[in-house]
Formats: C-alpha cells, structure tokens, sequence
C-alpha cells in the first residue's frame, strides 16, 4: 500500500539499520527476487545492488535504459560501482547505504508525492501484465487478513468464494482498479460514500475501500485476532462485550451478517458505485478517459456514457452528489464499531416516528411504512434502521432483503435457490418457489409479506449510509 517499501538484496543487518531510520507510518518489505516484482503495489522500492545476483542486476539495468524516464516506480538503488550516465534521474543512487539513511526522511517525501500524481493518473498496476495484478492483490489481501483476523479458517473460505467468483466474472483488475482510487482519494482526503453490491463483500473490507464487515456476527479481541461466533446474534453489533479468554483483554462484538454471493457470484459481476463532491468531476472524467483499464476491457469501456451528473464506465458508476466542505479531515480516522450503536440508532430512527405511527396490523399497511411498497418509498427515513433497533424484533419482520435469504435457508433451500429467491424478492417479483415446508410453518405470513413488497434495501448499503452519516457529523476543529 502506500506506506509499503520494498527492499530487494538487503542482507538482516541491513534491514535493521534501515528501518530504525524509516519514519513512523512507513512499513519495509523485504523481497528475495527483484525481478518481476519491482514497481509494484508500494511506495517505493530500495535496491541494495550487492545483494542481487548477476542475472537480476543485468536484468534490471537493461530494464531501467529501455523504460528510461517512463519508469512508474520511485527506485533508490544501493551500488559503489558507477551507473550509466543514462540512467541518471531515472533512479536516485547512492553508493552505499550510510550515504541513503541521512536523507531518507526526504526521499520518502519525494517519493510519496511521486506515489500521489501515479496514484491518480497511471496507478502501480498499470504497468503489469493481468496475472501480475491478480498476484499483487492476492498478495495485499493475505496481509490485510491475517493481521486483522490472523489464520482464522472461516475467514479464509469467505476470502476464497468472492475471489473465486471475481476470477469467474474477470473482475480482479476492476478491483485492482477501485483499490487504487480509494487510496488516492483517502491520500488526499477526498470524502466518497460506496454503494453497489461491493459493500457486501469481505474483499473489499479487507483492503479498506468500505468499512461494513460483512462477517456473521462474532466478538473479536483486537489485541490477539481471537473470534468467537455468535450465530444467535443477527447483527453483531447487539452483542454485548465480553473479556477474551485468551489474553483478557476487551472483545467487541462486529459482523453484520451479509451474503456473500450479494457482492459477485454465480456469473454477476461487482457494482462499485462511488458518491463523490461535484466539484471532482472534471478530475474523474480525466480519469476515466485516461485509465489503464481500458486495455483490459476494450469495447465494455466505453459501453457506458456519461449522463447528466453520473459517469460510468464498465461497471464502476461513478456519482457526484457530496459537499466536501462538510467534511472533516477526520473522515477517515473515525472506525464505526458496535460502540456507536446507540449514536447509530439515535441518527436512524426517530423513536417519536414510532410512537406516533404504532405497527399497523394490517400489513399491506405495514408494507407501506416500511417503505417497501411504491406507494410510499421511505427508504431514507424509515426502513434504513430497522435492523439496528431491536424495536419490531418481537415481531420477527424482515427488514432487509439479507433476511429474505437467511428465511428460505432456514426452510431448507440451498444457498444458490435462496439467493435466487432474495433477488426475485427485492425486485418485486416475489418468491419463486413456496415449500409444502413453509406453508405448513409457522411464519407462513412472510410468504404473504415478501410477496407484496415492490422493492427492498440491502443492509450493506443502509449500514454504509449510517456510517457516512455519522463521520460526515464531526465538526472541522
Ligand atoms: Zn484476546
């Protein structure tokens, strides 16, 4: 990532010695082969060239003339020996590593705000071939998960079926591609909302680009990656905090319990739907017309044409509908965990809407005020915090359509019909199929429920809407 440096035929002792002159924030990476992996996903790469054997040092000198000033990648290379006048400003040299460490401090700078401008305009992945992008990313995604959840297995399987869903549509560079524009906006502190199916998606969590786990609910203790499941919980941020019995420290409860097939599978493709401040729009047009993805994606490209104040470009939508003038510096600091429950139902739902509106018992009635018949669309105010009071739990009344999914489940359908199903139902056709099973059950009303209902939210994107609302509440100090 963008504090990542990468080192290449750097002996131990020399790693020490560097990194107790690297700043605070910045992370080294040592790499055993240079070539293939310099320019990659990192800040910068530091080349100790006495470490490297003939064959690499060859590879990279001719690799270094042929690109010339067109390299992507900010590079310091270690050598005694003198370079090619060629070469000059094409890479910094220093002739030996005690010449570097004085001036380090400045060469990240320079090579942050080198990061920066490559970031926006030709992103680190630009210059790799696809299966090069796959590993990077890969490579990103196995650090994010083990330093978050360390080697727990349920974890890993969720991580497996999206990426394995995203190899089938052949969406991994699109992914590469939203990574990369998240770290640029985050860089420099652009405020953006994201919807579409991503929101749903583990991935996505893991590399930071949204701030929704979409794990079943579970306790997690940040000081030792404990989890402990909570499959009673529906939402983990109802669960009640709890010392961990491995290293007594403070688990809190996370996961919102999301389908994992809502993000990409079975042959759909991912939608990142970014909402950005108008005035980023002639930026992002820029952008997009000059995208590395293009190469990839050919024709689909351009399939999508911009329209009135939306851009959209193969399956990234992009939307100008922010005010960044509102937005604190600390947009990006703030974590949204279940410690901000109360805050969240507190900007959800207006306890006087209930008091004033008891649940109707007729439920056609009930339908409209939840927002979920066209006669009355109340997504915004209404049906977006259901789910995180437990007010009209008693009555067990599925809110978001996830519990569409969850309730064919428990009548025994399989993962694929019951997504099938929870799709046919949030787009107002109802359920396809009903079971001898559910009609003899004693929640037969939800077949009545489901099949009224004309449109129904994803609890991924109302969550994100709550966590929006809340960082866009800090005051600018
Ligand atoms: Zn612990």
């Amino acid at each position: 990532m963008n504090n990542r440096i990468a080192v290449y035929g750097f002996t131990e002792e020399q790693l020490m010695l560097l990194a107790e002159h690297i700043p605070e924030g910045y992370v080294c990476k040592k790499y055993d082969d240079a070539v293939g992996l310099i320019g990659t996903h990192c800040l910068c790469n530091i080349i100790c060239s006495e470490g490297l054997d003939t064959k690499a040092r060859e590879f990279l000198d001719s690799f270094y003339l042929d690109v010339g000033e067109n390299a992507d990648e900010q590079v310091i290379w270690i050598d005694s020996q003198t370079k090619p006048p060629e070469l000059e400003g094409v890479y910094f040299h220093y002739n030996s590593l005690s010449k570097l460490l004085p001036e380090l401090k400045m060469v990240l700078e320079r090579a942050q705000k080198h990061y920066t401008i490559q970031q926006m305009y030709c992103g680190p992945f630009a210059f790799l071939p696809k299966l090069g992008i796959e590993e990077i990313l890969e490579d990103e995604l196995r650090d994010a998960r083990q330093n978050k959840y360390g080697r727990e297995p349920e974890i890993f399987k969720r991580v497996r079926q999206e990426w394995t869903a995203l190899l089938e549509v052949d969406a991994i560079s699109e992914l590469a591609a939203v990574d990369e524009l998240i770290t640029w906006l985050k860089q420099n502190k652009h405020p953006y909302r994201l919807g579409g199916t991503a929101v749903c998606g583990m991935i996505p969590y893991l590399l930071g680009i949204h701030d929704v786990n979409p794990l079943p609910s579970h306790l997690y203790c940040s000081e030792c990656q404990k989890v402990i499941w909570k499959d009673d919980y529906k939402d983990g941020f109802d669960i009640p905090p709890e010392v961990c019995p491995e290293c007594g420290g403070l688990m809190q409860g996370d996961g919102h319990n999301l389908v994992w097939q809502e993000y990409a599978s079975y042959g759909r493709v991912p939608t990142y739907v970014f909402y950005l401040p108008y005035d980023m729009k002639p930026l992002i047009s820029d952008w997009l017309d000059n995208h590395w993805l293009r190469k990839y994606m050919g024709d689909q490209w351009e399939a999508a044409q911009p329209y009135e104040d939306h851009l959209a470009r193969g399956n990234m939508l992009f939307r100008f509908e922010l005010d960044r003038n509102e937005i604190s510096p600390e947009f990006y600091g703030i974590n949204i965990g279940s410690n901000s429950k109360a805050e969240l139902i507190q900007m959800a739902t207006n306890d006087e809407y209930y008091h004033k509106n008891p649940y109707p018992k007729d439920m056609g009635e009930l339908l409209t005020q939840l927002g979920f018949r066209k006669t009355l669309w109340k997504e915004d105010e209404v049906t977006r915090n259901i789910f995180l009071q437990n007010k009209i739990s008693w009555r067990n009344i599925p809110a978001c359509r996830e519990e569409v999914f969850f309730y064919l489940k428990e009548h025994d359908f399989i993962d694929k019909d019951a997504f099938r199903g929870m799709t046919s139902v949030r787009k107002g056709k109802g359920l396809p199929v009903v079971t001898e099973n559910m009609r003899t059950a004693e929640d037969y009303w939800k077949v009545d429920y489901f099949n009224q209902i004309d449109w129904m939210p994803s609890k991924a994107i109302l969550l994100q809407r709550l966590f929006f609302g809340i960082k866009r509440k800090i005051k600018e100090k």
